[in-house]
């Protein structure tokens, strides 16, 4: 167990980012998804895509659909596009980001 109550490694380097879940003022709280980072361009931004079921009752089956979340990207953690990575939600960091990049959980393309 980490030191921000989720069960992923800290990241081996240090940044003195205040908006790093694990070396600034931000603390994770509420949910968290798993996703594919399919944006690095932004600075200290990736953007993060999910899947996820949703059911369609009217059809009595799920539905795979994607969503795109803005995320944080710590220089400790550093994501980049291809990246596999866990995300949490924290309070509102910018206009467009109220989620973070916690760890790489696998590096991609
Ligand atoms: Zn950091």
């Amino acid at each position: 167990m980490g030191e921000i109550g989720l069960r992923v490694q800290p990241p081996s380097e240090k940044c003195d980012d205040p908006k790093c879940p694990w070396h600034g003022h931000v603390k994770i709280h509420g949910r968290y998804f798993e996703g594919v980072v399919v944006s690095d361009k932004g600075k200290k931004t990736v953007v993060v895509e999910r899947q996820h079921y949703h059911y369609l009752k009217k059809y009595e089956r799920y539905e795979l659909r994607r969503s795109k979340i803005h995320a944080h990207n710590p220089p400790c953690v550093g994501a980049r596009v291809g990246d596999r990575v866990l995300i949490a939600e924290t309070r509102p960091l910018s206009k467009t980001k109220s989620f973070t990049v916690v760890a790489v959980m696998k590096r991609g393309g």
